[in-house]
């Protein structure tokens, strides 16, 4: 199912402290809102509506540089108004299409709560996510003792809530009650059926400044690495120069193959694509197709890189063993190593490439082709 994302993000936040509001300021060293905004595309949103003020929309370009697939609705006076704001943004969209509304102050949203939201609007109207209230609840006037109060059925409500578009546009058409406090309240109010969907204690709103110590700690719990490995082999043929890792070598043979035949580059872009199951090489570039024949193969490298950088992943560290009699790679090693690390955009001690024989055996060991093998660790939400 097919779904497009609002994110409110107008707010002014003044209880968070001073200084930024707390959707710019960083949480692990990433905007509040950027978060979000990644976990959204990770989870397969087709449309992301940023709501926000026209300070906020100067700051966007930074706060989500690289990112695909957004685009920015002005924020209105209350956040109903923002709400129906971002919807208005999404008037292209089917209108029976499924839409999250999501406080851009809770930056730990994952895949599985974005798919639990979706699963329970199949037979609602509008779901919110929500957690049951597990501490004893007191109600205390000033000077008066605390009285204890039932948290039997008490739920705390959070986002994203999702309605189908049209559903919501009506429902906040119909609304005539004063600010509303979130917008399955408003579906509630037009007598939509409303159901709860799993919360999430990770999606915790950064409301107090207190929360930022809290919200470093959880960062990590709301990320998670993977790994990749690929494989690769090309045959020596007759030729000048051979391509490895993204370097041109004078060599007395070259290797034969439909693209350049970098096999270094080609076990990379594998490992990069095994690590968010995207299929391998050939079914992104397929070597039928005469596009590719002679073709550079860092493309394919820039391909599953941005690939990774639309699930709001990042590459961690890449590691490259080629395995050859001939030529010596060390004297190259270090030019591989920028080369890789200037593709990527990474730091050089995270970039990694190593050499080995097999001492004469196999078929590199006889000469008659190269071997290349790679591991990748990519970190994307969870
Ligand atoms: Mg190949």
């Amino acid at each position: 199912m097919t779904f497009s994302a609002v994110i409110v993000a107008a707010g002014s936040g003044t209880r968070a402290g001073p200084g930024q509001a707390k959707q710019w300021r960083p949480v692990a060293g990433k905007p509040a809102l950027r978060w979000s905004v990644e976990a959204f595309l990770a989870g397969g949103a087709a449309d992301i509506v940023i709501v926000t003020t026209q300070d906020g929309e100067k700051a966007l370009t930074e706060v989500l540089a690289g990112l695909p697939g957004w685009r920015v609705a002005p924020g209105g006076a209350t956040r109903a108004l923002s709400v129906q704001s971002g919807l208005a943004a999404l008037a292209h969209r089917p209108g029976d299409e499924p839409v999250l509304i999501h406080d851009a102050a809770r930056p730990f949203l994952t895949g599985a709560t974005i798919q639990a939201v979706l699963k329970a609007l199949e037979t609602a109207d509008a779901v919110l996510p929500a957690l049951p209230v597990a501490d004893t609840l007191k109600r205390a006037e000033p000077g008066q003792n605390p009285t204890t109060t039932s948290r039997d059925h008490l739920w705390r409500a959070q986002t994203p809530q999702a309605a189908r578009r049209d559903t919501l546009l009506a429902a906040y058409a119909a609304w005539t009650d004063g600010e509303p406090t979130d917008d399955a309240q408003v579906v509630e109010a037009a007598g939509g059926r409303v159901a709860i969907a799993p919360g999430d204690p990770l999606l915790m709103k950064l409301t107090y400044p207190e929360d930022f110590a809290m919200a470093e700690r959880l960062a990590g719990a709301a990320r998670i690495t993977r790994v990749g490995q690929g494989f690769d082999a090309h045959r020596w043929g007759p030729g000048e120069e051979v391509w490895l890792c993204g370097v041109a070598i004078k060599h007395d043979e070259t290797l034969i193959g439909h693209s350049d035949a970098d096999a270094g580059l080609h076990a990379l872009t594998d490992a990069i694509l095994g690590a968010i199951g995207e299929g391998d090489i050939g079914d992104h570039f397929p070597p039928t197709d005469p596009k590719w024949k002679g073709a550079a193969s860092d493309q394919f490298l820039i391909h599953a890189a941005q690939l990774v950088a639309a699930k709001g992943g990042s590459i961690v560290n890449v590691d490259v063993t080629l395995i050859c009699e001939r030529p010596k790679i060390k004297p190259h090693r270090q030019a591989m190593r920028e080369r890789l690390a200037q593709i990527l955009d990474l730091p050089l001690d995270r970039v990694s490439v190593k050499a080995t024989t097999t001492e004469k055996m196999g078929f590199t060991g006889r000469g008659e082709g190269l071997a290349a093998s790679a591991v990748v660790a990519v970190e994307t939400p969870a």
